[in-house]
């Protein structure tokens, strides 16, 4: 199918970007990568009547160091962000878990503002935002915003973005010493979108966990903290915590939707199954010298 008709608008500024989205608001559709929108507007899914192209502005792209955290601007490509030093120094999280993203071509083009937007429950950066504690800012003509990630994923492909606000901007804490991250999912190949996967943060010491963010994806609506699982594996030598206690959290913590990938039941096996996985990897890096 072809998309329907719309406008097509390329400002070159940030404000006369926020002055289109405050005039078309729920009408309109940012443009970045195009890689998931310009399949829904052929699929006929969205049928916005304006397209406003971010492509041009500056003041999105690029990755860097700044008030001690890292900023990753809403336009930086995802192969930027996997070929990033910076990224890789300080966020290994995201530098493990991007190479997860689509495929090559998909890459070049989709921008890691647009999949944070997006909120694609199968993707994996809002995962991983989730479990780095970052924060999404974004603006619009009533003010410049900044929403933690814990707020920001609200439903499915629903976010606390309002119509007439853009993503500039996402910060990131870097890694600090001590805590290490693991990334993992299941998919059909490499390169789909996840069936199931967890990315996860903590700080771990002599095979003791703590402060550990579990974020699951693939199985829920949105991404989601275990949060029941962090608390309980908290100040704990992993393995020794039990299996029951772990698996009794996560039928806590987990409510996943079944589609065509699996039932709702073996996605809450996969995800107990990843998660004893991650925490071996986490225990294991930690002790890697
Ligand atoms: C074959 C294929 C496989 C894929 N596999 C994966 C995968 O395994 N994992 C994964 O995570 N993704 C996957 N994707 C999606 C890909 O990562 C997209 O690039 C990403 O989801 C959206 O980024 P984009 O820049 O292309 O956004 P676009 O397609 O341009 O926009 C997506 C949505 O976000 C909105 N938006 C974009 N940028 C902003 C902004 N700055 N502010 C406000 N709203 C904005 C748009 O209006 C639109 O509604 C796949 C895509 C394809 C085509």
């Amino acid at each position: 199918m072809k998309a329907p008709r719309f406008h097509y608008v390329r400002p070159e500024s940030l404000d006369a970007t926020l002055g289109l989205l405050a005039e078309y608001g729920e009408d309109a559709r940012i443009l970045a990568g195009g890689q998931s929108l310009m399949p829904t507007l052929n699929m006929r899914l969205s049928q916005p009547k304006v397209l406003i192209d971010i492509n041009r502005i500056e003041a999105l792209k690029g990755i860097a160091v700044h008030d001690g955290m890292v900023r990753i601007g809403a336009l930086a490509r995802h192969v930027e962000v996997m070929n990033s030093p910076i990224v890789a120094e300080a966020l290994p999280l995201i530098a493990e878990a991007m190479p997860h993203v689509a495929h090559v071509a998909v890459r070049n083009r989709g921008t890691f503002g647009g999949s944070i937007a997006l909120a694609d429950p199968s993707a994996e950066m809002p995962a991983c935002i989730l479990a780095l504690g970052a924060s999404v800012v974004v603006d619009g003509v009533r003010g410049r915003r900044t929403i933690a990630a814990d707020d920001f994923f609200i439903g499915l492909y629903e976010t606390a973005r309002e119509p007439d606000e853009l993503l500039v901007e996402v910060l990131l804490p870097p890694q600090k010493p001590g805590h290490v991250s693991v990334f993992m999912e299941l998919s059909r190949r490499h390169g789909d979108f996840a069936i199931a996967g967890i990315a996860c943060h903590a700080r771990v010491a002599g095979g003791v966990i703590n402060d550990a963010r579990l974020a699951y994806f693939g199985s829920e609506a949105k991404p989601v903290l275990g949060t029941r699982t962090m608390a309980i594996l908290n100040g704990k030598a992993w393995p020794t915590a039990s299996n029951e206690v772990v698996n009794a959290a996560l039928d806590e913590d987990l409510d996943p939707i079944g589609n065509t990938f699996g039932s709702p039941a073996t996605k809450l096996h996969l995800q107990k199954v990843l998660t004893r996985r991650v925490l071996d990897a986490a225990v294991q890096r930690a002790r890697a010298p």
